[in-house]
């Protein structure tokens, strides 16, 4: 498993579950979409005209609360609802016919109604704006989520093996331990540079799903200004947080001397560019190694249009306000906003084609900052307690990819401003393609190409 994102961890879930040995090898490279993504599960607002998308978000969201109960443990999923917001009254008729088109089908969006006093559900809000209400939206916690995964996946026998892995052409996966990964890749990353993004990461029940750039200019700088590969992304310093993704986390060092776990070759090195990789043997290896996914199938000889989109996102808190059961906040077009437990309110986010760049840029928190006031003036004296940066992965041709790219390897990727909805299903779907399991779902439209 090459990746540890959501759609990663939950592929390792699956797969541990069925008692298949699994190594899961992540890098910890800065911009990883989960970490940063808002936590919106409200599918049917979304790609009116693209039933592929559509199925797989409502599919996703509608095995959370199922998902909930296997794992056991808190990732801040509630069933909160979502209000769809608008100046005007009569911008909220399409997506209620949407809606009312789409509710036999996905019955649990619940019954939606019309709100006369928004405020009195999330009160910072604009006191002009006009509203529904879909009650059976939810917010989740996408860390939260990825590491309960990961760790009912430990705890079912997977390894986890802290590094950056690439595949050799015969879908061999080496992996080099990410100490030296860090130092490579800080030292190999000039800044890119950048353009202006929107906000509304999570494109709106009017926007519909950003345009991707065109397959042939996939939204990346151009061949030769900066170098590909996993040293683009600049990978986290060890030291600087605990691990890629908190506990359960092993150290580098410690990896580069546990080589032996199992499905791994005990101890074996090779040398490649004079650096020492080690060869982690496989009977199948997928990867959802998000953004990153088409520069780690490169080497098959498979061109993937996978491209980053940046989103930058904040997160506030209003000092002795409870903001759990606060809903979602859509409005037509500009940032969303949504509520958690700790009086934290969360405003996103930029959509940006910028490359592998995560960074948090002072453009893209005024933009935030100023569309989210717009919308919910009353955060105007909320705390600022965090800003995060991921890098939503988009595959170019249209909806998410999941397929074998040879008979050996397998990949996941594509959920783009969607993957905290879907991407605890789409683990499972990978996972269940390797095993040869009957998909839930025609895997067909998210086949790659040829
Ligand atoms: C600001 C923002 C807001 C969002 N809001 C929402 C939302 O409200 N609702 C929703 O449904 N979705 C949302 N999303 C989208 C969602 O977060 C992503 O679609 C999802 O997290 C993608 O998960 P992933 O596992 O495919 O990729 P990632 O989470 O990016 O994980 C990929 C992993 O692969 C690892 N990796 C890459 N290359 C290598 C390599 N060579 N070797 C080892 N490891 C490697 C990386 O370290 C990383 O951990 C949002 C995203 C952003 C950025």
């Amino acid at each position: 498993m090459i990746g540890s994102g959501i759609v990663g961890a939950a592929a390792a879930y699956h797969l541990s579950g069925h008692g298949v040995s699994v190594t899961v090898i992540d890098g910890g490279y800065r911009g990883e979409a989960t970490q940063a993504g808002a936590g919106i599960v409200c599918p049917w607002v979304d790609h009116p005209d693209d039933e592929d998308w559509y199925q797989l978000t409502r599919e996703g969201a509608r095995r959370y609360p199922e998902l909930v109960g296997a794992l056991g443990e808190d990732i801040g999923y509630a069933q909160v609802g979502a209000l769809l917001v608008s100046e005007e009254p009569a911008e909220l008729e399409p997506v209620r016919a949407l809606l009312a088109r789409r509710y036999a089908e996905a019955p649990e969006m619940g019954v939606v109604s019309d709100v006369t006093a928004p405020s009195a559900l999330f009160p910072p809000i604009a006191e002009d704006l006009s509203a529904l209400l879909v009650p059976g939206a939810a917010r989740v916690d996408g860390r939260a989520v990825r590491d309960a995964l990961l760790g009912a996946a430990l705890r079912q026998g997977a390894e986890l093996r802290t590094g950056t892995a690439t595949i050799t052409p015969d879908g061999q996966v080496l992996v080099r331990a990410a100490r030296e990964a860090d130092a490579r890749g800080r030292s190999l990353s000039p800044p890119p540079p950048e353009a202006r993004g929107t906000t509304g990461g999570r494109p709106s029940w009017r926007q519909g799903a950003p345009e991707p750039p065109s397959p042939e200019r996939p939204g990346r700088e151009p061949a030769g200004e900066h170098t590909t590969g996993p040293e683009d992304a600049g990978t986290r310093p060890l030291g600087e947080d605990a691990g890629p993704h908190g506990a359960g986390v092993e150290e580098a060092a410690v990896v580069e001397s546990e080589a032996g776990g199992e499905g791994v070759a005990a101890g074996k090195e090779i040398g490649v560019a004079e650096e020492s990789w080690a060869v982690v043997e496989a009977d199948a290896v997928i990867v959802a190694a998000g953004a990153w996914t088409g520069e780690v199938c490169r080497p098959l000889g498979v061109e993937l249009p996978v491209f980053p989109r940046r989103g930058q996102i904040v997160h506030a808190t209003l000092d002795g306000v409870d903001t759990a059961w606060w809903p979602i906040v859509l409005p037509r077009s500009g940032p969303y906003l949504l509520g958690f437990p700790g009086s934290r309110v969360v405003v996103g986010a930029t959509v940006e084609d910028v490359g592998f760049a995560p960074r948090v840029t002072m453009g893209g928190l005024e933009e935030v900052l100023q569309a989210g006031l717009r919308v919910a003036p009353g955060l105007f004296g909320a705390t600022v307690t965090e800003t995060r940066v991921g890098l939503r992965p988009v595959y170019a041709p249209g909806p998410p990819l999941i397929g074998r790219v040879t008979d050996r390897v397998a990949v996941a990727t594509g959920l783009s401003a969607y993957g905290l909805t879907a991407g605890p299903l789409t683990g499972s779907l990978v996972a269940g393609l390797v095993l040869g399991e009957e998909p839930p779902i025609d895997l067909t439209p998210y086949g790659p190409p040829g």
